[in-house]
C-alpha cells in the first residue's frame, strides 16, 4: 500500500487535485511526499528536496517542529472543538485574537477567524458591503482589485482575484467587483523610471473610482506583493499613493496579506514595510505555518466600530471559526517566529543576503531579470538579453520554458515554481545564510540544464 506505484494509481484513480490536469497527472503519477525536516522535504522514492516554496508559501517555521505538534496534541485531548457562535468561547481562540492584535499594526483590535485564506476574502467582501449598509451608503458596493492578483478560490475569491484562467471557469463571479491593472514595471514601465510607474499605476485606481462613481465604490483589495501572479514587488511609491486616493475617495482600503503576513517580506505584515494603513487584512498561511488550517480578517477600528456598536447580528461565520486547535497551533507558530526572532533575521541578516546572491542570478544567460523582497524573489527566463530589461526577447509564451526549467529544478534538488516564464520562490524564514547558498546554487545549476536543453531542442 505504500510503494510509489500503489499510491501514485489511487491517487490518480480517487484524488481531484487543485488546478491540475488530471489526464496528464494520470501519465507521469504524482509526486508523493512522505516527510518534511526544515527546509528539505524527502518524496517517496528517498529523493531528499530543498523546499524553495516553503510548502506554499506558508512553512514559515520549517519543517519538523516538535513543538507544534505537542501544542495540538494537548489541545485535542483537552477541547478538540467547540463553536464559537451563541456566545460561546475556547481559551486557544481568545488568547491569539489577543496576540494578533500585539503584533499587528496599531489601527488592528479584532480578528474574525475563518478556516482558510479564501474565506477570509469572502468575509471580507460581506463585510466591506456591511460596513456601508451601516454607513446608511449601501450603494457603496463595488470592489476594485487588480488583474493577475490571487485571492483564493471560492467564488468570491475567484471573482476579486486577477486570474483570466479562473474568470474563464464556472463563472458567473460575484457581481460589483472590477480589476485595474497590476504594477508590474517589467510588463508596463518602459519609458518610465520606477517611481515613475509606481505612480501612474496608481493613478489607474484613481481613473476607474472616477468612472465607477466614487459613491459607488466600496474598496480596493491588494497584495502587498503578488505571490501567486509571480511574485511581483510594486516600485516603492505605489503603495503610498494607492493609500492617498483611497483617503482622498473615503473607500475602504484592504490588504490581503495571506502571503505577506507573518515575516514574509522581513515585517510582520506586508503592509508596513509597503508604508500603508489598511482598514482590513486577510491573512492564512503562515499564520500557523500551514501545520493546521487558519485564516482570518484583521478588522481594524474603523470598521470594527460600526460592526460592533451600529450592527447588531452580523449573519455571517464558519463552523471553524475560531477552531481551537488551529488557534492553539497559530500561538506556537507566533511564539516561536517571536522567540527564533525570524521575521527581524529575515529584514537584517537572511533577506538582505538573498537579495544579494539570488539577484546575481541576472549574470545567467537565460535570467533577464531577478530581484526579491524580503523572502520572496522571481526571476525571469528570457530568449535573449538585451541593453535594458524591456529590450530583452522573451520566449514564446506557449513554449513552456518555465515548466522545463521547473523540471530541471526538481531534479537538481529544489522546489521553485513556475509563473509562465517566471521561476519564484519564497523559502522557510529559518533558512540560513549556507542554505540559501545552497539554493542559489541549486538553482544555478538547474537554469545550466535547463540552457543545454533548450539549445538541445533548438529553441535557442
Ligand atoms: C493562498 C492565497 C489565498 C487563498 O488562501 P486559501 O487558504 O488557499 O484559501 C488568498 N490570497 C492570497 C494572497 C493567497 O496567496
Amino acid at each position: 500500500m505504500t510503494d510509489t506505484r500503489t499510491i501514485q494509481r489511487l491517487d490518480s484513480a480517487h484524488f481531484l487535485h487543485p488546478f491540475t490536469d488530471h489526464k496528464a497527472l494520470a501519465e507521469h503519477g504524482a509526486r508523493v511526499m512522505v516527510k518534511g525536516e526544515g527546509i528539505y522535504l524527502w518524496d517517496s522514492e528517498g529523493n531528499k528536496i530543498l523546499d524553495g516554496m516553503s510548502g506554499l508559501w506558508c512553512v514559515n517555521i520549517g519543517y519538523g517542529r516538535t513543538s507544534m505538534s505537542d501544542a495540538v496534541y494537548r489541545q485535542m485531548q483537552q477541547l478538540p472543538f467547540y463553536n464559537s457562535f451563541f456566545n460561546t468561547t475556547n481559551v486557544p481562540a481568545v488568547q491569539l485574537a489577543a496576540l494578533l492584535v500585539q503584533v499587528s499594526p496599531p489601527q488592528f483590535n479584532h480578528v474574525f477567524f475563518t478556516g482558510s485564506g479564501s474565506e477570509a476574502n469572502d468575509t471580507i467582501v460581506r463585510m466591506v458591503r456591511r460596513y456601508w449598509e451601516l454607513q446608511a451608503q449601501p450603494e457603496r458596493h463595488i470592489i476594485i482589485s487588480r488583474k493577475n492578483a490571487y485571492h483564493g478560490s471560492t467564488i468570491a475569491g475567484a471573482s476579486l482575484g486577477g486570474m483570466a484562467g479562473m474568470h474563464a471557469q464556472g463563472g458567473p463571479g460575484v457581481p460589483g467587483i472590477v480589476h485595474i491593472g497590476q504594477p508590474s514595471y517589467l510588463e508596463g514601465g518602459a519609458g518610465m523610471s520606477e517611481d515613475e510607474f509606481g505612480i501612474a499605476a496608481a493613478g489607474w485606481l484613481d481613473e476607474r473610482i472616477r468612472e465607477l462613481g466614487p459613491d459607488n465604490v466600496a474598496a480596493f483589495i491588494g497584495e502587498p506583493v503578488q505571490g501567486a501572479g509571480g511574485v511581483i514587488i510594486p516600485p516603492k511609491t505605489y503603495w503610498p499613493e494607492i493609500q492617498r486616493i483611497c483617503d482622498k475617495y473615503g473607500i475602504l482600503l484592504v490588504a490581503d496579506e495571506v502571503i505577506c503576513g507573518f515575516g514574509r517580506l522581513g515585517s510582520w505584515f506586508g503592509s508596513e514595510l509597503m508604508g500603508i494603513k489598511p482598514d482590513l487584512i486577510a491573512f492564512a498561511k503562515g499564520v500557523t505555518s500551514g501545520y493546521i488550517p487558519l485564516g482570518g480578517v484583521l478588522v481594524g477600528d474603523r470598521v470594527a466600530t460600526v460592526l460592533t456598536e451600529k450592527g447588531g447580528d452580523f449573519n455571517h461565520g464558519f463552523t471553524y471559526s475560531g477552531h481551537p486547535v488551529a488557534c492553539a497551533a497559530a500561538l506556537e507558530n507566533i511564539r516561536i517566529l517571536i522567540d527564533e526572532d525570524l521575521v527581524g533575521k529575515v529584514a537584517r541578516d537572511t533577506g538582505p543576503y538573498l537579495k544579494e546572491k539570488f539577484g546575481a542570478l541576472r549574470e545567467h544567460a537565460l535570467v533577464g531579470h531577478a530581484d526579491s523582497c524580503g523572502f520572496v524573489a522571481g526571476l525571469n527566463l528570457v530568449h535573449t538579453k538585451g541593453a535594458t530589461v524591456f529590450d530583452n526577447i522573451v520566449f514564446d509564451g506557449d513554449d513552456g520554458v518555465g515548466m522545463i526549467c521547473r523540471g530541471y529544478m526538481f531534479a537538481n534538488g529544489i522546489i521553485m515554481r513556475a509563473v509562465g516564464d517566471r521561476m519564484i520562490i519564497a523559502p522557510p524564514l529559518v533558512m540560513t545564510r549556507d542554505e540559501i547558498d545552497e539554493m542559489v546554487g541549486r538553482i544555478r545549476a538547474a537554469l545550466d540544464d535547463t540552457l543545454a536543453e533548450l539549445k538541445r531542442r533548438g529553441m535557442l
